[in-house]
């Protein structure tokens, strides 16, 4: 590093001391690491995801399984439900087969982050957080945080995603070899509280006499994005077969989107590429509405069917359960599967 870089480090490890946010998986600035459990779990848990949502996610997953062996024992439909409402489901299954191996070790998670990036689910950004915050191991930590401030401070006039290599390599100038971990965790906290994507609070910031997009009076030009694509839209449907107070849920295969997961039977529309297969529908099934859900890589109209027969054994013949609706926010429905219920409830009158 030289003198500038060490200027930045310093500034802002001085600026982290008194301002770091107070989160349940941290340690203050400067004590011992954390759990390493505990540090991996919440960044799985933030890929994606905002600080304000993982809270009560991360609180309930520590009480229930307090370990990482606790965590590998614990029975997969539990943790799939747990993990209803945070998304990006993938990460659920991966979150159980890494503490399955890391179990396997001992409970002993691996320091180095390349031993790190080989297991499950741990890409490059979770293996340098966890080998940094955990580990006190200097590591080059880059999450959309920091690729925001690193941007803004270079002036990195690329664009993403193609910029990546050039911040990252930006980043590693000013990562320090002591307090990596307090290091990556204040660019974190600067990103999300001063150099935010909006109106960036320079007066505060402790960076700013090194920062080149402020010098040019425009850090909210940077980073700068390639033009996105329009996002492609789709449909299907979800069927409600409603008897007795309960409705119908099934369990969506394992591999897949929303895998693993508890759900209503539907048409299929996750396996269409780009189909929107809404034939009308027919018989005693009524049309109960439609739910618009985004996915990163398509938006979804899903249409929900009413079943208004009383010859349900046709449908229900494949596995599935009849859940009590007085109980279907314990059922763990993902989020797309949740607002379909609502609305199911809300036009019977069962919801306010
Ligand atoms: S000076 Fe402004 S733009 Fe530059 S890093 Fe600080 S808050 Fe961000």
């Amino acid at each position: 590093m030289d003198a500038s870089s060490q200027d930045v480090a310093r500034a802002l490890l001085g600026w982290y001391d008194v301002h770091a946010r107070d989160l349940p998986w941290r340690a203050r600035p400067g004590c011992a690491a954390p759990d390493p459990y505990r540090v991996w779990l919440s960044e799985v848990m933030l890929q994606q995801t905002t600080v304000a949502a993982v809270k009560s996610y991360f609180a309930e997953f520590v009480r229930r399984w307090p370990s990482v062996e606790a965590l590998a024992a614990a029975d997969e439909g539990e943790v799939m439900a747990a993990w209803a409402g945070l998304g990006y489901y993938a990460r659920a299954r991966n979150l159980l087969a890494c503490a399955k191996e890391v179990a396997g070790r001992g409970g002993t998670f691996p320091a180095d982050e390349l031993e790190l990036r080989a297991l499950p689910g741990l890409g490059a950004y979770t293996a340098a957080a966890v080998a940094a915050i955990a580990f006190g191991q200097r590591a080059v930590v880059v999450d959309a945080n920091v690729e925001r401030v690193v941007s803004r401070l270079f002036a990195v006039a690329a664009p993403l995603p193609g910029a990546r290599v050039a911040i990252r390599r930006h980043t590693d100038t000013i990562t320090p070899s002591e307090r990596a971990g307090d290091f990556a965790q204040a660019m974190m906290d600067l990103g999300a509280t001063i150099c935010t994507p909006r109106a960036p609070r320079c007066l505060l910031c402790p960076l700013s006499a090194s920062c080149l997009a402020r010098l040019h009076a425009e850090p909210e030009q940077f980073p700068v994005k390639a033009p996105k694509k329009a996002r492609p839209q789709r449909a299907g449907k979800a069927f409600w077969i409603e008897r007795d107070g309960a409705v119908w849920l099934v369990r969506r295969p394992g591999k897949g989107m929303l895998g693993g997961m508890r759900a209503l039977p539907d048409d299929g529309w996750s396996a269409r590429a780009n189909g929107n297969g809404t034939p009308p529908l027919m018989g005693p099934w009524q049309p109960g509405g439609v739910v618009a859900h985004g996915f990163t890589h398509f938006g979804l109209d899903l249409h929900l069917a009413v079943y208004e027969g009383d010859d349900w054994s046709s449908l229900t013949a494949s596995e599935g359960e009849w859940w009590p609706l007085d109980s279907i926010d314990d059922a763990g429905l993902p989020t797309l599967f949740a607002k379909a219920a609502r609305l199911a409830l809300a036009e019977a009158g069962e919801v306010g």
